[in-house]
């Protein structure tokens, strides 16, 4: 049987992120025979109840609106695909990848950033709320699936990688670049598959992009390679020629800086403050595509009037919980004292399905 070192040496470049270099957990923990820690992240994170919920949770659009778009886990699921094409063209830990993919939404509330607006709100004397925050909580405090300590144990690699994407600009250096590569893969993935759904949802037609310089080339290419298209053939092809342009522009100018610079270790590329990114037109042509997405679908009516209508029943539910502690579960109640019941309550709404939070807004408020 060949080991997860044995591999690791055969495939990856000497810049990628080694299990055998990892840091390690909290707690001590024996190694598995034949998984690597950061295979056995993944799945922790896979097993763990937060990521289920994921399938329940908003990202763009409410399932009121049908079931075609996508949710807050298939999202994730995109993410992961696409972060670890990039990871094995790069020649980087994909296992270390994908578990910090899995990982990088687990801490959003119900109704997506609505929810993490309202939220932050309650919390705004109290330090605010973050999802990329409350992904940290989960994982070290609220999941408990070993009786030896609290959260999953993850190894310092993929927690630093989140707790560099809570920190953001304050973070202390720059990030693995694994952790970039979900990063740049999270956005790829958003751009387009926000695109899918606003046109398979008539927020948009394909004609309202053609202006957008990003989206405009990747027509272009379409139409080169397979004739005139439309309808749902075109917008399909759309997509994924937006994925795919993009990813391909990842991996060319990362590869190009990699090469100038003959790196030994990942450590060595964090120092010198390497990125994983587009080129400069493509950075551009992103920026344009993502303010018009604002514009034209995220601030879209419908998409207002249900942020609307969130926002004010998880503000309402806040309250209610905020004064009525004996609703909340047990295993909330010991958290009140250290870190206050306006905390607990956020962390116990933002642990919440959208189709949970709404039936128990009815239930307290048919009471
Ligand atoms: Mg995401």
């Amino acid at each position: 049987m060949q080991s997860y070192r044995e591999r690791e040496i055969a495939c990856l470049a000497p810049y990628a992120m080694f299990s055998a270099d990892s840091a390690g957990r909290e707690h001590g923990e024996e190694e598995h025979t034949y998984r690597g820690p950061f295979q056995r992240d993944r799945d922790r994170i896979l097993h763990s109840a937060a990521f289920r919920r994921l399938s329940g949770k908003t990202q763009v659009f409410t399932g009121s609106m049908g079931d075609y778009h996508r949710t807050r886990l298939t999202h994730t699921m995109e993410v992961s695909s696409i972060a670890r094409t990039l990871g094995r063209a790069l020649r980087l830990n994909e296992d270390l990848i994908e578990a910090m993919a899995l990982l990088h939404d687990i801490g959003h509330p119900p109704f997506g950033h609505a929810g993490e607006d309202a939220l932050q709100e309650c919390l705004r004397d109290e330090g605010g709320f973050s999802h990329n925050q409350f992904a940290l909580t989960l994982v070290r405090e609220l999941e408990h699936p070993y009786p030896r300590f609290p959260g999953l144990n993850l190894t310092r690699e993929v927690l630093e990688g989140q707790i560099g994407r809570a920190l953001k600009l304050t973070r202390p250096q720059t990030p693995l670049l694994e952790a970039q590569v979900v990063d740049i893969a999270d956005s790829i993935t958003y751009d387009a598959h926000d695109v899918d759904d606003a046109v398979k949802l008539t927020l948009l037609t394909i004609d309202q992009l053609k202006d957008i310089a990003l989206v405009a080339d990747c027509l272009r290419r379409v139409e080169d390679r397979s004739g005139p298209l439309e309808g749902k053939i075109l917008r399909r092809a759309l997509v994924h020629e937006l994925i795919d342009y993009q990813v391909g522009n990842v991996v060319d100018t990362t590869i190009g800086r990699i090469r100038e610079k003959n790196f030994t270790s990942a450590q060595q590329a964090r120092l010198s403050e390497l990125t994983v990114t587009t080129d400069k037109a493509m950075h551009q042509g992103k920026k344009e595509l993502e303010s018009f997405l604002y514009e034209h679908v995220y601030r879209h009516p419908q998409i207002v009037r249900g942020r609307h209508r969130a926002q004010s029943q998880l503000r309402s539910m806040f309250s209610f919980y905020c004064e009525h502690e004996g609703q909340l579960p047990s295993k909330f109640h010991s958290r009140i004292k250290p870190i206050g019941i306006r905390r607990t309550v956020a962390d116990y709404l933002a642990g919440m399905t959208d189709q949970f939070f709404l039936q128990q807004y009815q239930r307290h408020n048919a009471a």
